[in-house]
This record gives C-alpha cells, sequence and structure tokens, in this order.
C-alpha cells in the first residue's frame, strides 16, 4: 500500500481530504506506474480539493495535476522502470487519480521524459505553471514579439504562472511589467525580473475608453475578466495577449477597436491537451532557461498533509509563487 491524500465526498456533499494508507489494487488503469516523489499545487488543485468548480465527477479522489517521479512498472515501449518523467495536464487529478499519492498508474500517452539536466524536484517547481508560461512565451515570440518591442505585462505576477512568466521574461532580456494585487510583493516580482511593478487597483481605476494609450508590446494573462478587457485596450500597434486563465473571472468584456485599429491578436493558452512534441519542446527550453536559484524565495514546500490548508489559500490569491508538495 501508499499514502495518499484521499478526497472524499460525504452524503451531505461536504469534500473533505485525508492522508490515508491505499492498496494498489485501487490504482485506476494505465500502462505506467510511477513513484511520485514531487508534485505541485496550482489554481486547479484548489478548485478539486475543496469541490469548487464540479471538476471533479468520482469520489473517492486522489487529485494532483502535475507530479514528477521514477516509473516503477511500465508496459509501454516508451517508458523502462527507473525513468524519470514529469505530467501534466490530460486532465490527470480531475477525472484520472492524481499526483497526490505515492503512486500514480497512468497511461504512457500522458507523459514526458524529464529533460536532461532537471531534477524531479525541479520539474515541480515549475511544474504546469512553469509549462504554460513558456508556452506562452513559444506563442508571442511566434507573433514576432522580441524584446526591443517595448514593455510585456504580466498579470497576477505574484502567482505561480505569472511569477514564473516574469521570471522566463527577464532571462530572455525583455522589460516586464507585473501586475499584482499585492503592491507588497514589488521587491520579490523586481529580484525576479519585473521592471516595474504595476498596482492592480490602480490599473483598474479610471474610466474605460474603447481604447486607452498603447503601453504594452504584449501581455501574459492569468487573471481574465475586468484585468483582461483592459490590457487588450492598452496593447500596442501590432501587439499579441496571451490569455492563460481566469483568476479573476470568466467573463471578457472588449471591443473590437484594438483589433481593427491597432491590429492586435489575442492568444489562448492550454496546456493541457498540448500534444506531445509542443511538450517536449516547452519542457526543454525551460530546464534550460528558468532561473531556478533565483527563484528559491518563492517556493514554499509542504507535505500531503499541509494541502488541504494550502488549498483555501491558492484560492483565496495569497499563494505567493509556488507550493511544492513532497510527496515521496
Ligand atoms: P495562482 O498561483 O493562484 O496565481 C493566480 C494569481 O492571480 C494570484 O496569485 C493573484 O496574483 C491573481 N489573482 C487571484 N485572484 C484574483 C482576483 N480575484 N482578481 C484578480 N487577480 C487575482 O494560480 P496559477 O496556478 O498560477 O494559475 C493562474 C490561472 O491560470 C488560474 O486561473 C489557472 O486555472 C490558470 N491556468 C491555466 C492553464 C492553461 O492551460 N491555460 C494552466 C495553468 C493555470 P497577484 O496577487 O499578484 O495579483
Amino acid at each position: 500500500s501508499f499514502r495518499a491524500l484521499v478526497t472524499e465526498k460525504a452524503e451531505d456533499g461536504a469534500i473533505t481530504s485525508s492522508v490515508q494508507q491505499v492498496d494498489e489494487a485501487r490504482l485506476p488503469d494505465g500502462n505506467v506506474t510511477v513513484d511520485v516523489q514531487w508534485a505541485g499545487l496550482n489554481y486547479k488543485d484548489g478548485l478539486c480539493l475543496t469541490g469548487a468548480g464540479g471538476l471533479v465527477r468520482t469520489y473517492p479522489h486522489v487529485a494532483g495535476i502535475d507530479f514528477a517521479g521514477i516509473v516503477r512498472e511500465s508496459v509501454d515501449e516508451r517508458y523502462a522502470p527507473g525513468q524519470a518523467v514529469v505530467l501534466t495536464g490530460w486532465r490527470v487529478g480531475e477525472v484520472q487519480w492524481g499526483g497526490y499519492a505515492q503512486c500514480a498508474r497512468v497511461s504512457a500517452d500522458w507523459l514526458v521524459p524529464l529533460p536532461e539536466g532537471l531534477t524531479t524536484r525541479q520539474a515541480m517547481v515549475v511544474g504546469t505553471a512553469g509549462l504554460t508560461a513558456m508556452l506562452a512565451i513559444d506563442r508571442l515570440e511566434a507573433t514576432g514579439l522580441r524584446p526591443d518591442a517595448g514593455e510585456v505585462l504580466v498579470t497576477g505576477a505574484a502567482g505561480g504562472v505569472g511569477s514564473i512568466a516574469t521570471s522566463l521574461l527577464g532571462r530572455l532580456g525583455y522589460q516586464v511589467a507585473a501586475l499584482s494585487g499585492r503592491p507588497e510583493l514589488s521587491g520579490a516580482l523586481r529580484l525576479l525580473g519585473a521592471s516595474s511593478v504595476i498596482d492592480r487597483n490602480a490599473f483598474l481605476g479610471g474610466a474605460d475608453k474603447p481604447l486607452e494609450s498603447a503601453r504594452w508590446a504584449a501581455a501574459i494573462d492569468s487573471v481574465g475578466g475586468k484585468v483582461l478587457g483592459k490590457l487588450l485596450r492598452q496593447i500596442n500597434y501590432g501587439g499579441a495577449a496571451a490569455s492563460i486563465g481566469n483568476a479573476g473571472g470568466i467573463e471578457l468584456e472588449t471591443n473590437v477597436l484594438p483589433f481593427i485599429l491597432r491590429g492586435v491578436t489575442l492568444i489562448g493558452i492550454d496546456s493541457v491537451m498540448q500534444p506531445y512534441a509542443t511538450r517536449v519542446a516547452a519542457w526543454q527550453r525551460l530546464a534550460e532557461l528558468f532561473d531556478f536559484a533565483g527563484y528559491d524565495e518563492l517556493v514554499e514546500e509542504i507535505g500531503l498533509e499541509g494541502l488541504p490548508a494550502a488549498a483555501q489559500r491558492i484560492l483565496a490569491g495569497e499563494i505567493k509563487g509556488r507550493v511544492l508538495v513532497k510527496v515521496g
């Protein structure tokens, strides 16, 4: 048997999670069994652990949308025992048991071999958040974005995706404007690579005009809602915004002027169903580019038993950077 954080639903609908010993016979079907060493905590994990959003349909459940570990058994020729792997997305941790357990059984199609030079711990320091930030930067660069184009706005900057995007853009030589609702974290955001920090309330204050002064060469947005609506009116001629999240809401109120008068591009980023080749390339680039030492201050390490409290904190927007879950 192995240790797992088991999430259960009581008859009155209450969702609770507790660390339990689970028998291997209860693992789901799959052709690769992984000894999980590290998992991450993402906004979506907060939803799954609290039952918010209705993402989990079947209980008891093991949450955890990303993990890294070592293959224990494989009947798929692409993977062999002892190999280090990482998994993100594919609705693992939502409809399928995920990474908050010492053992996971999954489809080989969902795994990526750990890139050379990356440890399983480092893979989860970046995790789904890092992969998503990397995919967003790749797509923005594909529109022609280069460091000399001007400032790039990153929203939800103190969160997982936002902080990693800030760091990666800084490494690539971009000027980063970090938008955060927590001005007390401006020092940390500047150390990470932000050249300026923008207060979310100040940004949203003032009347919305159909087009506003153009300020940003590009944007990476984790927030959605009013923040995305506002920033689209401020993107430079020919610029682009990548929408990756909805921490501030799913609505998008906009108008066509940024698109037809400034040629602005709105790019959607999904990390969950990305094809294998794109994932491998993004993980490789992350491994080469990310400044793990510089990010250390933004990593909080917890165990499985710390997850229920951390889930409440991520939904309340109180997590700084990434929460890393020591599983193995
Ligand atoms: P996170 O660590 O909680 O970061 C979200 C950040 O957004 C918070 O730190 C906060 O930043 C800001 N925020 C939170 N609540 C807000 C509110 N009500 N209004 C405005 N800003 C708010 O979460 P994450 O794991 O980085 O994920 C961020 C978002 O991206 C989530 O919506 C997640 O579901 C989504 N996501 C999507 C993909 C994809 O494949 N498209 C992949 C990963 C994540 P400040 O305190 O700095 O303002």
